[in-house]
């Protein structure tokens, strides 16, 4: 018998085993409202696999994955703000990952007093 993978949080939100306010889906990602929101809109966007860990091991695996995530980044910050946004990955737990399917935080709306320039 193969050993099979417990399958992640994002890829149980995915699945709709745990619910998410989901707001934007294509066929290979998914994208919900943060359950602890760092700002007036955050948003996590995740592949719906969990076979990449973090944003290295997904642009060296399948950068055209990463490129439709980004994607889905750039509409919801167009559809739930002014458009411009900062896209934030979190990379190994010294840098704050707690969940180690990769993911891109969606931050918008009203950043200017958080400018990192
Ligand atoms: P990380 O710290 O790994 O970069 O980001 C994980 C993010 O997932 C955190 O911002 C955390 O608030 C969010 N999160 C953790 N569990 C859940 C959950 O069950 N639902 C939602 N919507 N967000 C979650």
């Amino acid at each position: 018998m193969t050993a099979t993978a417990e399958p992640t949080l994002f890829e149980r939100i995915a699945a709709r085993e745990i619910p998410a306010d989901i707001v934007a889906e294509t066929a290979n990602v998914i994208a919900f409202h943060d359950i602890a929101p760092k700002a007036p809109v955050h948003v996590v966007v995740t592949p719906k696999t969990g076979a990449y860990r973090d944003v290295v091991e997904l642009a060296a695996g399948d950068p055209a994955l990463l490129a439709e995530l980004v994607d889905v980044a750039r509409g919801i910050a167009a559809d739930l703000a002014d458009g411009d946004f900062r896209l934030v990955f979190n990379t190994g737990a010294g840098a704050g990952q707690t969940v180690f399917h990769v993911h891109a935080h969606v931050l918008a709306g009203g950043l200017e007093e958080a400018s990192l320039g």
